[in-house]
This record gives C-alpha cells, sequence and structure tokens, in this order.
C-alpha cells in the first residue's frame, strides 16, 4: 500500500457522531474525509440491532465526506478506499 498524501490542510468538516455509526478509521485523501464505519441498520429485526455496534454492525464500509455549499455531504464508497483501487 503506497503512501496516503497527508494534506492537514484543517478539513474543518465537524462530522457528527451518531449513536449508529461506529468509526474505526478515518483517513483524508483529495481534500475529503473518508470514514470506515460500522453502522445498525435500524431495522429492529436484524443482528445489529443489539449487541456492540463495532461488532455486531453491518460493514465496515467506507464513507467520504467533504462539504458543498457549506453543508456536509457524504457518500457510501464500499468495501475498499478509492486509494486501493489503482
Ligand atoms: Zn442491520
Amino acid at each position: 500500500m503506497r503512501a496516503i498524501a497527508t494534506e492537514e490542510q484543517q478539513t474543518a468538516l465537524n462530522i457528527p457522531s451518531r449513536s449508529n455509526i461506529a468509526v474505526a478509521d478515518r483517513q483524508h485523501y483529495q481534500g475529503k474525509i473518508y470514514q470506515h464505519e460500522k453502522r445498525r441498520c435500524g431495522k429492529t429485526a436484524c443482528r445489529c440491532s443489539e449487541g456492540n455496534l463495532s461488532k455486531v454492525g453491518h460493514g465496515p464500509y467506507w464513507y467520504a465526506y467533504w462539504k458543498e455549499n457549506g453543508r456536509l455531504r457524504s457518500q457510501y464508497i464500499g468495501k475498499r478506499p478509492p486509494w486501493e483501487l489503482d
């Protein structure tokens, strides 16, 4: 795995922490923040609804976060982050 450009350019995103999301990792890449997250889907019958979120949650999957017109945007990325794809 090649080195990730560490552009600590104060990406002040203030991603709100939510009770249904456990963040396992966080990386800066090409102006966005990527979080490796396990999530509860919200279905009460699902196996993820009980227990330790970092164990029973879905994933982990990568999500991208960035700001657009002053608003926080997010996007589902998947199992592999963009810096592992090329
Ligand atoms: Zn679930």
